[in-house]
């Protein structure tokens, strides 16, 4: 992702953004100007393809996109530099390098926007929903949905929620997020929302909610592949779970590994927590007492892991089951 050169602390003082935004090649057509005073030459065809809010553009100076209304000045229209037409925006300079980010190739403007923190998270909420980019609206779901750590979705969960008109799958996405650490807290400021039913209490029934639909993913094994019976440790732990193969032959470590998730599900109603490495680990701690499971550690840590992949895909789809109350 390109940085811009300077950022100019004086609003009349101009710069020009880092390439491949400043006019490197000298085939732009057409330059944005951030409301920071940074001009980004950039091409028409790549940005009315991303965004209808850009078509209007084309056919300057005549009409203004009706999307763009608030972002052109009038006053403005007719600025010329270089021989281009300039577009003053609304945007920052960070939230023009953000959105050129995402729709230039990646040959062009190499690195994805990064997402890792709330502030980027939001400015590509905002860019997502104010431009309907769809491209970006799928990189902040992937994000939000994927393996890597996320700051404070609860903050993302409400500035959606308070903001993001239109964009329920990001604020779904986010919610789902708080429930890898639930911890909702009036602190955030994004949550100090006194509107209409405020994001903190949505939060929190949400999630409740999750706890709720996962309950009995434990109890009603129908999704789960079956696990190897061992009538040697079968009785070692206390367990409401029934077994697949039957109620007397569960394994020691199956009924430890199963005994964990439900401890976690009661607070944690989230898929990753089935292949955290302490509560597989513990649970394969419970093999080695056993002389009949022993020899089959290799099979069962293969069992285990196939397991686990199966019973953190039913809590997943359990989790999409549950819309949030708006
Ligand atoms: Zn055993």
């Amino acid at each position: 992702m390109s940085t811009v050169l300077t950022e100019p602390s004086n609003p009349t003082s101009t710069s020009v953004a880092a390439t491949p935004f400043d006019n490197y090649d000298l085939d732009s057509d057409i330059i944005l100007l951030s409301k920071d005073a940074v001009y980004f030459y950039v091409h028409m065809l790549l940005i009315s393809k991303a965004s209808d809010a850009f078509k209007g553009l084309i056919n300057l100076p005549q009409t203004k996109s009706p999307a763009l209304d608030a972002d052109i000045a009038d006053s403005h229209k007719d600025e010329i530099k270089d021989g281009l037409h300039v577009i003053r925006m609304q945007d920052t300079s960070a939230e023009l390098n953000m959105l050129l980010g995402f729709i230039y190739p990646s040959t062009l403007c190499p690195g994805s926007p990064s997402l890792d923190t709330v502030e980027e998270m939001k400015r590509a909420i905002t860019i997502a929903a104010k431009y309907d980019i769809d491209v970006v609206r799928h990189a902040v779901i992937r994000r939000l949905r994927g393996e890597g750590p996320i700051p404070q979705p609860e903050r993302v969960f409400a500035f959606v929620s308070r903001h993001g008109v239109g964009e329920k799958e990001i604020m779904m996405a986010a919610a789902q997020r708080t429930l890898e650490h639930p911890n909702p807290t009036s602190e955030f400021p994004e949550l100090q929302d006194t509107s209409g039913l405020p994001a903190v209490v949505r939060l929190m029934r949400y999630q409740q909610e999750c706890r709720d639909a996962v309950r009995n993913v434990v109890t009603d094994l129908a999704w789960a592949p079956p696990v190897n019976p061992c009538r040697f440790c079968s009785r070692r732990t206390n367990t409401d779970i029934v077994f697949r193969n039957g109620p007397d032959n569960a394994p020691g470590y199956w009924q430890d590994y199963m005994n964990r998730v439900i401890a976690q599900l009661h607070v944690r109603p989230w898929h990753g927590i089935v292949r955290e490495p302490h509560i597989v680990s513990m649970a394969l701690l419970k093999v080695t007492p056993c002389n009949t499971c022993l020899p089959q550690t290799p099979i069962i840590i293969a069992a285990l892991d196939q397991y686990s992949k199966a019973l953190a895909g039913e809590i997943r789809r359990r989790v999409d089951s549950v819309d949030i109350c708006l």
